[in-house]
């Protein structure tokens, strides 16, 4: 009996110093959230204003991301892209309206790329998955998986979509995740939290400031250990989103395979090692990003500088840094 008394005591002791603990907790320092979404660590910073309500901000912009990937992913067998892609060939299908316009807009970045962005990569995606047993495909094979990619045959009418040629395949790898970066940072604002930096595996969504300045953003050297930096960007109230060949790669008889596909060529795109926009959104940076790695340093640049808010800093095939007239560097570090 004594035994048990001693026992709750000590458990209403525990309680009560964990209460304290978590009190003390909800100071109003900075918070760092960190959740695993869309095959990638994504990180909520907060410099300021750390307590349960921000916490639970958090939580809703992880959500909100959570339910987007079950929207767009191609690896989720139940997602309505999924659907669309089993369909392939066999008429459209009805698709939620998110979905039917991210995929408008996917359509839209082919075209101000002149395809070097192309949703439907994916019909080329069986030659380029890069697992352990990968081998380099043949030309041939190369050649007759290029004519399942082509976004212009992609049919958007009234509340459905579908492709029409079996084998064809849409992947939102390049886009969904600026996509639902943009949606949690609308959550983030609408809970009241003004000052965040979303972080979701390189693709960044700087908002307000940090104690009173822009936000710091370090691009990585694509070459170097994986803390060396190229340049430090100051940021506030824009996207940062940096495509490279080093994220995913096999490197064969010293060729590098990696997974941004030229769809002209077949093959993984040779003008860059590492672009890097800024953009209003965090969809037109990771779109921009991808597009022009694949479009190449000339033609790449050049379509950064045609668009409003938009700047580009990029390393080429040769190492060499490259940069939109406007684009602002705090420090380089080359
Ligand atoms: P990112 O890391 O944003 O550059 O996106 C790369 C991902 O986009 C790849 O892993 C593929 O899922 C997909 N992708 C590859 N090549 C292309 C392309 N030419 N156009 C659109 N998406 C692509
Ligand atoms: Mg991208």
């Amino acid at each position: 009996m004594k035994r048990a008394l001693i026992f709750l005591f000590a458990l209403l002791l525990g309680i009560a110093a964990g209460l304290t603990w978590l009190r003390l907790r909800e100071t109003d320092g900075p918070a760092i959230y960190n959740r695993v979404l869309m095959g990638t660590l994504w990180s909520i910073q907060l410099p300021s204003g750390n307590s349960a309500q921000s916490g639970e901000a958090a939580s809703r912009a992880f959500r909100e991301a959570a339910r987007i990937e079950s929207l767009m992913s191609e690896w989720k067998p139940d997602s309505p892209l999924s659907a669309v892609n089993a369909a392939a060939g066999r008429g459209l299908v009805r698709v939620p309206a998110e979905l039917r316009e991210i995929l408008q807009r996917g359509i839209e970045y082919g075209r101000d790329s002149a395809g070097a962005f192309d949703i439907t990569w994916l019909g080329m995606g069986n030659l380029w998955q890069l697992d352990a047993d990968f081998a380099p495909p043949s030309p041939e094979a190369i050649l007759q998986a290029r004519s399942r990619v082509d976004y212009r045959k992609l049919r958007i009418e009234g509340n459905a979509a579908g492709l029409p040629e079996e084998g064809m395949a849409i992947g939102l790898g390049a886009i969904a995740k600026g996509y639902a970066v943009d949606r949690a940072a609308s959550l983030l604002r609408e809970s009241g939290v003004v000052d965040f930096l979303i972080n979701a595996g390189g693709d960044v969504l700087a908002s307000g400031e940090r104690n009173g300045a822009p936000w710091n953003i370090g691009i990585r050297h694509p070459r170097g250990a994986s803390d060396r930096l190229i340049a430090i960007l100051g940021v506030s109230g824009a996207a940062v989103a940096t495509s490279g060949d080093y994220e995913r790669f096999r490197i064969v008889d010293g060729i590098r395979y990696h997974h941004i596909i030229d769809p002209r060529t077949g093959l993984p795109a040779r003008g860059c090692q590492s672009v890097t926009v800024v953009a209003p959104t965090s969809e037109e940076a990771d779109a921009l990003a991808t597009a022009i790695f694949v479009l190449g340093p000339e033609n790449g640049l050049a379509l950064a500088e045609s668009r409003q808010g938009v700047e580009c800093l990029l390393v080429d095939a040769q190492g060499k840094i490259r940069q939109t007239a406007g684009m602002e560097i705090i420090a380089e570090r080359r």
